[in-house]
């Protein structure tokens, strides 16, 4: 038989369903793969029945229903003071990871240079790598996760095309500063360059801090892809519905892909992601605020277990360090181990960074998704506790 793809013949299943099949497998608490365990805000889904049964369910526009288009548009310009013409420069897709997928075979040409800050969102290389793109990786590390300025901007060169970056970032769980995005985009003018900027946990920062998208950045709007995603700001990660803003030129580019990609996402969900998006100040700064309370549960509980845990300042993940617990094996093994003997299962951090000859990933770090009801957090928090007070 002749073989398969080469480039994805090389990948295995994605971390994030190895490890919920593992959690199924031995009726653990799932704190591994990021999904809520709710069921999105009852107003949101209501519109979406209702849409269903009254209004028109077959092809939409391709680039995504007017009134969600609309939305997105009126969304940004309402948080970031950033103006898009909601019929040129505003595209739906099935996801930010459909959307992501366009925006890079539309841009990219086999050889093209393309600079991303590991750790990094599972989706990216392999997508970036059936382009034909040659990925630039530049890691940051735990605990703090500090930029290595004056090694990202060896990263770029006249062959960079474009910078990936994901903010605030999965898995790390940071947020970046105003100065490191001013650092970052005086890079992408510099060389010319387009950004693609995964920006799905927009709504999900905390201790007071602001979103700032990098296409807010002085010069930047006219280079700068920005995506976002229904799956995370209502909760709703099954639906799929992604959003990307760019200036029209550099959208054409994407809606081409777009078009032969997916060309459209079920009208239904459309419709009640627009008028989620239209929902007052109280529903985004409740969803930040009852995020951080459930980070501070988990993070106290981890603490007090006897985990080192690493900032967190936007996402709903929180990254800890087992070692204080005396395990000795790698993150992998520990996040096995704690889902087969303790009942409860994390992600390892390892798997975010891309295996290099001569340089180990961290692999000390497992990666808790704290978006669950109190309750399931507190028992996950006690099935470790009794866990670790047993082995020690
Ligand atoms: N980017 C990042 C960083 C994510 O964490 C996720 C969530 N799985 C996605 C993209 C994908 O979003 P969607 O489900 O809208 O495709
Ligand atoms: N974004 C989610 C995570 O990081 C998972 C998405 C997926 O399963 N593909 O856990």
């Amino acid at each position: 038989m002749k073989p398969f793809n080469r480039i994805l013949s090389g990948y295995g299943t994605t971390i994030f369903e190895v490890m919920s099949r593992l959690a199924i497998e031995h009726n653990s608490i799932n704190l591994g793969q990021g999904f809520p365990d709710g069921n999105g805000p009852d107003d949101v889904r209501r519109v979406a029945a209702a849409s269903l049964e009254d209004r028109p369910n077959q092809y939409p526009p391709m680039m995504g229903v007017p009134e969600l288009r609309q939305a997105v548009a009126a969304h940004d310009r309402r948080f970031y003071g950033l103006d898009y013409d909601w019929q040129s420069e505003v595209m739906v897709g099935s996801g930010a990871t459909e959307v992501l997928n366009d925006c890079i075979m539309g841009l990219v040409n086999p050889g093209d240079e393309v600079v991303l800050i590991e750790p990094l969102y599972d989706s990216y290389l392999p997508i970036l790598r059936l382009a034909g793109a040659v990925p630039k990786l530049v890691r940051i590390e735990p605990p703090d996760w500090t930029l290595p300025r004056e090694e990202l901007a060896r990263a770029f060169s006249e062959r960079t095309k474009l910078l990936l970056l994901n903010n605030p970032q999965n898995p790390t769980a940071k947020v970046f500063s105003a100065e490191e995005l001013g650092f970052i985009a005086d890079l992408v003018k510099r060389h010319d360059a387009y950004a693609i900027c995964d920006e799905v946990y927009e709504h999900i920062v905390f201790d007071g801090r602001r979103h700032v998208p990098l296409a807010s950045l002085p010069g930047m709007r006219e280079r700068t892809l920005r995506i976002a995603s229904a799956g995370k700001t209502f909760s709703l990660t099954g639906w799929k519905v992604g959003y990307v803003t760019a200036d029209r030129g550099l959208l054409q580019a994407v809606a081409k892909a777009h078009q032969f990609v997916t060309f459209t996402t079920a009208p239904n969900l459309q419709r009640a992601v627009a008028y989620g998006l239209a929902k007052d100040d109280a529903y985004f700064d409740g969803l930040a605020a009852e995020m951080q309370a459930k980070r501070d549960r988990i993070r106290d509980a981890l603490e007090r277990i006897g985990f080192r845990t690493a900032p967190c300042e936007g996402t709903y993940f929180l990254n800890a360090d087992f070692r204080p617990l005396g395990f000795q094996g790698s993150d992998i093994e520990f996040c096995r181990h704690i889902t087969v003997e303790a009942g409860v299962t994390a992600v390892p951090v390892s798997a975010f960074y891309q295996p290099e000859a001569g340089r180990e990933a961290p692999a000390h770090f497992a990666r808790f998704c704290f978006c669950k009801q109190d309750q399931v957090l507190d028992a996950a928090a006690e099935r470790l506790e009794r866990h670790f007070r047993r082995a020690a």
